[in-house]
C-alpha cells in the first residue's frame, strides 16, 4: 500500500446550529423534526437530492405499520395522498418484515410522496436542508464531536453543531469521530420495480408470489436463464415483497442477493451495482418471455442504489439484548416504533460510547447483533431518530451532554409529544 500526506489546508466554516443531523432517511428525517419542534436550529445534510434513503432511493417501499409518534405523522401524510395502502397489505412472503412479531404483514406506500412530504416536513419545521452533500469528516475536541467537515460542488466545507445525530445508516460519524462500532454483514439487495403486470393472471400461474423463486431457480438451473458475468457470485432467487402495490398491475421485487460483500469496501459495493442490475434485466426478461401476465410488463425502475441491510453498528452505553428489546421493559425507554407491541429501546442504545456531542439513530444503533433484523426495520428507525431530535434538544436546554441528561426527562418530553412509551419497569 502506498500513501500521500495531504497538506494542511484551511476550511471555511459555512454554518454554526444547535444540532447537525447526518443523513436524511427515516432516522434523520424524525431527528430533525424532532429536534426543530423542540425549539433548535437544525441542518440535515443528506448526499442525495432527496430524502427518505433506503426507504425511497433504495426501492423499500413496504413499511410495518408507522402508528405510534412521529410514525403516526408520516402515516396520516401519506393517506392523504391514498399512497400508505393498508388495504394492499401483501400475504406472505416479505422475509424481513415476516420476522415481525408474526404480525399482519406489511403496507406498501409510494416512495415519491414520501419524498416530497418529507421535505414539506422538514421546511415546516424550519429546518435547514443541505443536498449533495457528504460528509467527510468530523470536528473534535479531546472529549466530544464539535461538528462534521462536508464536501459538495461548493468545495470543502465545515460546519459548528452543538450536538450532531449520526442518520447515516452506516455509522460514517460514529467512525469518523474514532468512536466504537461493530460491523455486520447482510446479504446486499437491488430492489427494482415492475410495472403493466396483469397480476391476477401471473397468480393464476404462479399460485403465490412465491413461485416466482421457483421460476428463476429452475431457469438458472435448466440454463434458460444465464447469470455469465465472468463472476459466480451466491445468487438467491428474488422474491415479491407486495403484489399490486400502490398502484396496480405493480411488483415490488427483491432483486437476488449477493451474498458475504463488504458493503464498506467501494469496488465491491461497485461490484454489488453492476451485478445486481444486471440481474434485474435478465429477470425481467425472462419473467416477460416465461411467465403469463408479464407479456406486456416492463421494469419500470431499479433502485438508485443496492439495498444494503446493515454495516458498522454503533457501540452504545447500552448494548441490549433480543429478549431485553423483544421484553421492552427498559426503566429507560425511549423508544417503542409500535403502539401495543412491546418492542423498545432504552436511552444507552442512541448514545455512543466514549465520545460526547453525539447521538445515533436507524439502523446503526446500539443492541445485540441478533436482533439488528428488526431493529433495523422502517418504524424503528424513526422512532429512534425522533428519540435523538428530542434529546438533543433537551441535552442543549439543560446544559448537558448526552450521556449526562435524565432519561426520565426524555420519556417525559416524549409523552407528552404524543409518543406512546408503554410501561416502565
Ligand atoms: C433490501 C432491503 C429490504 C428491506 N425491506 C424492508 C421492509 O420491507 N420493511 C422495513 O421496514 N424495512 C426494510 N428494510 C430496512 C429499512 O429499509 C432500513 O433499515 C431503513 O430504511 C434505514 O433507515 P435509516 O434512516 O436508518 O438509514 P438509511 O435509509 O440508510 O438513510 C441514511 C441516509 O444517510 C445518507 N448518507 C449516508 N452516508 C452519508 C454521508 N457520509 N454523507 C451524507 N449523507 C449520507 C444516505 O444517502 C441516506 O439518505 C430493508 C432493507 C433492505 C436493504
Amino acid at each position: 500500500m502506498s500513501w500521500i500526506v495531504e497538506p494542511e489546508r484551511k476550511t471555511e466554516v459555512v454554518a454554526d446550529v444547535d444540532v447537525l443531523v447526518c443523513g436524511g432517511g427515516f432516522a434523520g428525517v424524525a431527528a430533525a423534526v424532532a429536534a426543530a419542534r423542540n425549539g433548535k436550529s437544525v441542518l440535515l445534510i443528506e448526499r442525495y437530492g432527496f430524502l427518505g434513503g433506503l426507504a425511497t432511493g433504495s426501492l423499500v417501499i413496504t413499511t410495518p405499520p408507522l402508528n405510534n409518534g412521529i410514525n403516526a405523522d408520516i402515516a396520516r401524510r401519506l393517506t392523504q395522498w391514498d399512497a400508505y395502502a393498508t388495504d394492499k397489505r401483501p400475504k406472505g412472503g416479505n422475509p424481513e418484515t415476516d420476522e415481525v412479531d408474526g404480525q399482519s404483514g406489511i403496507i406498501p406506500y409510494d416512495p415519491e410522496v414520501l419524498k416530497y412530504e418529507f421535505v414539506r416536513m422538514l421546511l415546516e419545521q424550519g429546518v435547514e436542508i443541505l443536498f449533495h452533500t457528504y460528509i467527510v469528516g468530523v470536528l473534535t475536541n479531546d472529549t466530544a464531536v464539535e461538528g462534521a467537515i462536508i464536501e459538495n460542488k461548493g468545495g470543502r466545507q465545515a460546519i459548528r453543531a452543538k450536538i450532531v445525530i449520526d442518520a447515516t445508516g452506516d455509522a460514517d460519524v460514529t467512525h469518523l469521530a474514532g468512536a466504537p462500532y461493530q460491523v455486520i454483514e447482510k446479504p446486499i439487495t437491488l430492489m427494482f420495480n415492475m410495472a403493466d403486470v396483469d397480476t391476477d393472471c401471473a397468480l393464476e400461474h404462479l399460485g403465490t408470489w412465491n413461485g416466482l423463486k421457483k421460476v428463476i431457480r429452475d431457469g438458472a438451473a435448466n440454463g434458460k436463464l444465464a447469470f455469465d458475468l465472468g463472476i459466480t457470485p451466491d445468487f438467491g432467487a428474488p422474491g415479491v415483497y407486495a403484489a399490486n402495490l400502490v398502484h396496480d398491475g405493480q411488483l415490488n421485487v427483491w432483486g437476488g442477493m449477493l451474498y458475504s460483500n463488504a458493503a464498506l469496501d467501494p469496488r465491491e459495493r461497485t461490484r454489488a451495482e453492476i451485478v445486481t442490475r444486471d440481474h434485474a434485466f435478465r429477470m425481467a426478461n425472462y419473467l416477460k418471455r416465461t411467465v403469463p401476465g408479464f407479456e406486456n410488463a416492463r421494469l419500470e425502475q431499479t433502485s438508485t442504489e443496492v439495498g444494503i441491510r446493515a454495516t458498522r453498528i454503533v457501540e452504545g452505553l447500552a448494548q441490549p439484548s433480543k429478549a431485553a428489546v423483544q421484553a421492552g421493559r427498559f426503566a429507560d425507554t425511549v423508544a417503542r416504533p409500535y403502539k401495543g407491541r412491546k418492542l423498545a429501546l432504552p436511552y444507552g442504545s442512541i448514545v455512543p460510547k466514549g465520545i460526547d456531542g453525539l447521538l445515533v439513530a436507524g439502523r446503526c444503533i446500539s443492541a445485540d447483533a441478533e436482533i439488528m433484523g428488526r431493529l433495523r426495520l422502517i418504524p424503528v428507525c424513526s422512532a429512534t431518530g425522533e428519540a435523538a431530535g428530542v434529546a438533543a434538544a433537551l441535552c442543549l436546554d439543560n446544559h448537558v451532554p448526552p450521556r449526562g441528561l435524565d432519561p426520565t426527562l426524555l420519556q417525559q418530553t416524549l409523552t407528552d409529544q404524543g409518543v406512546d412509551l408503554g410501561e416502565a419497569e
